[in-house]
């Protein structure tokens, strides 16, 4: 049976390492603080929203938040980020997409000052992540997908990786962040030809489709570190990833299971994030920026 990959131990030590940093802040005279950034009442943002601010309270870490209505216009979200942008007592936001249909949500992101795009939403952070030049934080679900794999320290290096999925948020990032880091990656999609093959060469399969169980036991072979990414529901409404990990989790070496994977980790690479942009803003500080 494979080595189960669990979120809850990662985020553990994430916090071990995050507790400390928060009071050091604090010493500093400064209180990290994220603003969640909401626009409408998507039971998913909600959701999300309020998992972000327990988990922020539970390590001492401020949260703000900032509400707008379903029927907003463009000119008052961009507004809000612009105090966001300005108030020096916030360090991250987290913006809760996707953004009703009339928004430009692009421009919206690309507003987000990069030292405060703690969910790398901006054409300025994903341009840092993939040219590997200046500053911008990862997208936390790519983010923690490394994180996962740095934990259980699992070998990147020369190592052959599959990322299934190609979109900016998750599939894209996490190939540049494993080519970074000296994997050979392949990205596959929907128009991919034999998919199975593809992915059974691989050492390391990232499943980010959106697709419920669809990757069965022909995917895989031993030895493989398989992450799924997937967040989804089956026909009977049961919560699952794009593995059967019923029939996987016996073949490959290393498996994160869906719930208790990725997404948790992914709420507390917000919560890093905000720490890092708040210690740089010491460090800005100091430096007289
Ligand atoms: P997108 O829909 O934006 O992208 C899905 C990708 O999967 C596309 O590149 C698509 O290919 C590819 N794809 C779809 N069907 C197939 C197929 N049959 N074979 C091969 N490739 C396929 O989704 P996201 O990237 O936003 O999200 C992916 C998954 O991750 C979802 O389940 C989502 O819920 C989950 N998620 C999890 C998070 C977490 O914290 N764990 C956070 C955010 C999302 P093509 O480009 O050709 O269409």
């Amino acid at each position: 049976m494979a080595q189960l990959l669990t979120g809850k131990e990662v985020v553990e030590s994430m916090n071990a390492d995050l507790i400390p940093r928060i009071d050091a802040l604090r010493a500093q005279g400064i209180e990290p603080t994220l603003a969640l950034l909401r626009v409408g009442e998507r039971p998913d943002d909600l959701s999300y929203e309020r998992t972000a601010k327990r988990r922020a309270d539970d390590l001492g870490l401020s949260t703000r938040n900032y509400t707008l209505a379903e029927d907003a216009g463009q000119e008052l979200l961009e507004a809000t980020l612009a105090d966001i942008n300005e108030d020096e007592g916030v360090h991250g936001c987290l913006m809760f997409r996707p953004l009703p249909k009339h928004f430009d949500e692009q421009a919206a992101c690309d507003l987000l000052a990069a030292h405060k795009d703690v969910d790398g939403v901006s054409s300025a952070s994903l341009a840092a992540i993939f040219s590997d030049k200046g500053f911008g934080f990862a997208p936390c679900t790519a983010a923690a997908c490394m994180q996962v794999l740095d934990h259980y320290q699992v070998p990147i290096a020369g190592k052959k990786a599959v990322v299934i999925g190609r979109s900016l948020v998750i599939g894209k990032p996490v190939a540049m962040m494993l080519l970074r880091r000296n994997a050979t990656v392949t990205i596959c999609h929907s128009r991919t030809e034999d998919l199975p093959a593809m992915c059974r060469q691989a050492d390391i399969v990232v499943c980010a489709t959106g697709r419920p169980r669809m990757y069965g036991e022909e995917y895989f072979r031993a030895g493989q570190c398989v992450i799924d990414v997937g967040i989804n529901f089956d026909e009977e409404g049961t919560l699952c990833g794009d593995v059967d990990f019923e029939s996987v989790a016996p073949i490959v070496a290393a498996i994160t299971p869906v719930p208790g994977g990725i997404g948790s980790v992914t709420t507390a690479e917000v919560l890093a994030h905000t720490v890092r942009a708040a210690e740089r803003f010491i460090t800005d500080h100091q430096k007289g920026k």
